[in-house]
């Protein structure tokens, strides 16, 4: 089978283009700016080598020059949008850099060091492509697992950016003995598989990190930021499974606000929003890092700890007072921040239902004591079909079975 050089080069520039424009459209429609470097990258990569095909042999050395500068800078383009897409801020020197680094090379060896040249080039692109894949690299989103193909596809992208700049070199009219290599075609064939490789991975990229946004989305509680219930309980599995391996027990905090409707009909929902805020603040800065927390319903909140049920009952003690003395004013007068809480520890292992079911029967103690108080559970559940079967029976669950701890 023979192929011709130039019609595959075309092709390539073609589909260069095309997917340039593709990524950004996809780019000024999704507002994803890293896309938007990416097309442009495309774009005028694609732009460069269709001038260099029709124009280098005509226009001489320094439109060559410049074209393979521009080259450069495409690379520069990729690595500036990897930055982006892990949401740091564009490089404008380094994007210019090796475009300069390539004029100057250039304007100072001596004319006829070919060999000298390529080297340098190819040493610019392999910088830029390292720079890419130490991007795509260090991202800390552990979600992205599929990370290997978005490194290893910046280092043969950057080849392959570079593979038009080494043959347009040796393509140059003084230098027909390559154009006959089957080297030639190998590249042309290996730069439209590329092109269009490198917007598979990329879509790829760009649609798992939306997935993953939409299920944080899913598992936080807009209001206040924390863990919604279904957050909540998926982060604490996690712990408890964790902490079941460390033979170390658990506890859980269920939090109510008092008379929070109250405070709604006195001040107005927005008001209760703020309290929520606030509440949600004073939650997370009396936990410790390892503690979990999360809006488990209209003004109820949660936590679990990985520590034994005294050291709960201090920390839900700290939340209960430091939440009273947050002293918030209104413009009708002083609000009544108190908070009742039921806490409930486990041995090792013990189950997240288990652990509320208990807490939310010392919670209902708190409240029945007089409220804006923390009571601690004696006894968790036999059973949590024993504990729904007679909290559907009451109004509140009552029911407590023999000691587990
Ligand atoms: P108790 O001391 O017994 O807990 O009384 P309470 O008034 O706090 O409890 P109740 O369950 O009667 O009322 C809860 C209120 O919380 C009712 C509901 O309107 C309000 N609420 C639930 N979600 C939100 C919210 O997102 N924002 C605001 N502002 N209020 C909410
Ligand atoms: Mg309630
Ligand atoms: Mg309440």
């Amino acid at each position: 089978m023979s192929l011709d050089t130039s019609t595959l080069y075309a092709v390539a520039t073609m589909i260069a283009a095309l997917l340039g424009m593709m990524l950004l459209f996809f780019g000024f429609q999704e507002r994803i700016a890293a896309l938007k470097w990416w097309g442009s990258a495309y774009l005028v990569g694609a732009a460069s080598v269709a001038m260099w095909t029709f124009g280098a042999a005509r226009f001489g050395d320094m439109f060559a020059l410049a074209l393979n500068a521009v080259g450069f800078l495409t690379c520069g383009m990729v690595w500036n949008a990897s930055r982006l897409f892990h949401g740091r801020k564009p490089n404008y020197p380094g994007l210019v850099l090796g475009a300069l680094a390539w004029v100057a090379a250039v304007m100072t060896l001596p004319p006829g060091t070919t060999a000298m040249r390529m080297t340098i080039g190819a040493a610019i692109v392999a910088v830029y492509a390292g720079l890419t894949a130490t991007e795509l690299w260090s991202e800390r989103r552990r979600t992205l697992r599929k990370r290997w193909p978005s490194v290893a596809v910046p280092v043969l992208h950057g080849f392959v950016l570079m593979l038009p700049i080494l043959l347009g070199d040796l393509l140059h009219p003084h230098d027909r003995a390559f154009d006959d290599s089957i080297w030639v075609t190998v590249f042309a064939v290996e730069l439209v598989l590329y092109a269009v490789g490198t917007v598979f991975l990329i879509f790829m990229l760009v649609s798992e990190r939306a997935v993953t946004v939409h299920k944080n989305a899913a598992s936080v509680d807009p209001l206040t930021g924390m863990f919604n219930r279904r957050g909540f309980s998926e982060a604490c599995s996690r712990v408890i499974e964790r902490e079941a391996h460390a033979g170390r027990p658990v506890t859980a905090l269920i939090f109510d606000i008092d008379h929070f409707k109250s405070i709604n009909d006195r001040f107005g929902h927005p008001a209760g929003d703020e309290i929520l805020k606030l509440f949600s603040a004073v939650v997370v800065n009396n936990l410790r890092i390892s503690d979990l927390s999360g809006r488990i319903g209209g003004e109820e909140f949660a936590a679990l700890l990985p520590c034994p049920l005294e050291e709960g009952v201090i920390v839900a003690e700290r939340v209960r007072e430091a939440f009273e003395a947050s002293g918030i004013v209104c413009d009708e007068g002083p609000v009544d921040t108190t908070v009742s809480i039921g806490v409930a520890g486990g041995p090792a292992g013990t189950e997240l239902e288990v652990l509320l079911a208990a807490a939310d029967t010392a919670l209902y103690q708190a409240k029945r004591g007089g409220r804006n108080r923390v009571e601690a559970a004696e006894e968790l559940p036999l059973s949590l079909e024993h504990w729904r079967r007679k909290s559907a029976g009451s109004a509140r669950p009552v029911s407590v079975v023999p000691r587990l701890a």
